[in-house]
Parts: structure tokens; C-alpha cells; sequence
């Protein structure tokens, strides 16, 4: 009896496009997200987005979640599933971030540093709190806060985050970054997707480079075919 091979989704996958062509066709919007803050936006299929590290060493949360219509934030990039598919415990060029329902949602384009997390969770409000800090800024605050204008209402709507540029082999929290200023990390969006980035205000134990750090968010809007 022959057994059925099972369904290699990255077959479906359109052809990796080349980085040159990130500006080929395409309307450029860069978002600046100030040190320590959030910012969250929309992408459609087919559309680009690289997350830039400005100043270097700084970290950059990052959650993503289809949107769907209407946005109930169901559906959302896990940390789990993506490494369930990887060929390695990051995602390389050409592989992709996979959702909680086990759909490829954005696929890496290019890297420039090849250094990120997926192990570690958010720093959150209590995290801070408990080191004597209350009202010290935390990546799971400000993805809610931005999340608020796509209607997100609670923060434990979160997803596990993407750490980008952030340098914790074998679940060792290291001190050093590894990025360095205009280092980025870039996507294609293989759906209609909400993200949201934090620029990481955990300044403590000389992480982030000890000094946090505005980020930039530019994203390629695909011009709709003439054609
Ligand atoms: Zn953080």
C-alpha cells in the first residue's frame, strides 16, 4: 500500500522575490516608531515590510495576526507552529512565520543580521513591577496599546512574539545585541495581516544596547495592476 506523502505547503508557495525588488512597483511608507513605544499596521498579500534597527542593538517585538473581517485576533503568527516548520530555530530567507491554524502568514525575504529569538515571551507590566519598577513601559503594553486602534480590547489578545535582533541562543539571555544601525529584517505578507512591533524598553542589565532606541517600520504597498 503506498502511503500518502503529506502536503508540502511551501510547493504552493509564488517564487521568493529578489530584495532589488522591494522597491520595483511598489508605494514606500515609512513609520517611525519612537524608543520604547509600539506601532501597529495593515498589510495585504503580496505587499513588503522591512523592520529596521536605526540606531543597532535594539530589540524589536513583533506579533502578527490575520485580518479578517471581523477582526476577532483568532488567527494569530505562533511561535510554536513556525518552529514546528523550520529547518532551523529561526526562520531563514525564504522560510516562513506560520499561524496558531497552521497557515504560512508572512515569508522572510531578506536579513541582514540572522540573529533573533522565538523562545522568550514579551516583557510585560508585572515583570517590571516585581524589580520595584511600576509604570515602566513593557512590549506587551505597547503592542496592546497599539493594538487598541484595530479594536483589540484585552491585552491577553496578544500573540507569543517574534524577538527581531534579539541574541538568546539556547535560551541564554545574552547582553550583547547583534544588530547594528540600519540592519533590517525583511517580509512578504502571504495574507491580510495585522502587525504590531514594540521597540523593547527593557533597559536593564545593558540589553538593548543599554540605551533604547527609536526603530523604523517601511513597508512596500503593492500598486494595484493596471493591467
Ligand atoms: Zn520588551
Amino acid at each position: 500500500m503506498r502511503v500518502q506523502e503529506p502536503l508540502n505547503l511551501h510547493d504552493q508557495l509564488p517564487a521568493l522575490p529578489t530584495p532589488e525588488s522591494f522597491c520595483t512597483d511598489a508605494t514606500l511608507t515609512k513609520h517611525m516608531v519612537p524608543a520604547a513605544h509600539g506601532f501597529a499596521f495593515s498589510v495585504k498579500k503580496g505587499d513588503r515590510f522591512r523592520v529596521v534597527d536605526l540606531h543597532g542593538e535594539q530589540v524589536v517585538d513583533f506579533m502578527a495576526w490575520v485580518h479578517g473581517k471581523p477582526s476577532t485576533w483568532l488567527e494569530k503568527m505562533s511561535t510554536a507552529y513556525t518552529r514546528y516548520h523550520l529547518s532551523g530555530i529561526q526562520p531563514a530567507i525564504g522560510e516562513c512565520l506560520w499561524t496558531n491554524a497552521d497557515r504560512p502568514i508572512l515569508r522572510v525575504t531578506a536579513d541582514t543580521v540572522k540573529v533573533h529569538d522565538m523562545t522568550f515571551m514579551s516583557c510585560f507590566p508585572q515583570l517590571y513591577e516585581k524589580k520595584g519598577l511600576r509604570g515602566h513601559r513593557s512590549c506587551a503594553q505597547n503592542i496592546f496599546e497599539a493594538m487598541q486602534e484595530f479594536g483589540m480590547e484585552n491585552i491577553l489578545e496578544i500573540a507569543e512574539p517574534f524577538n527581531i535582533f534579539q541574541n538568546t541562543p539556547n535560551y541564554s539571555l545574552k547582553r550583547l545585541g547583534s544588530s547594528k544601525p540600519g540592519d533590517y529584517l525583511e517580509f512578504e505578507a502571504l495574507q491580510d495581516v495585522v502587525c504590531a512591533v514594540s521597540s523593547c524598553p527593557y533597559d536593564l542589565d545593558g540589553f538593548n544596547g543599554g540605551k533604547i532606541t527609536d526603530v523604523a517600520v517601511v513597508v512596500a504597498q503593492k500598486k494595484a495592476s493596471t493591467t
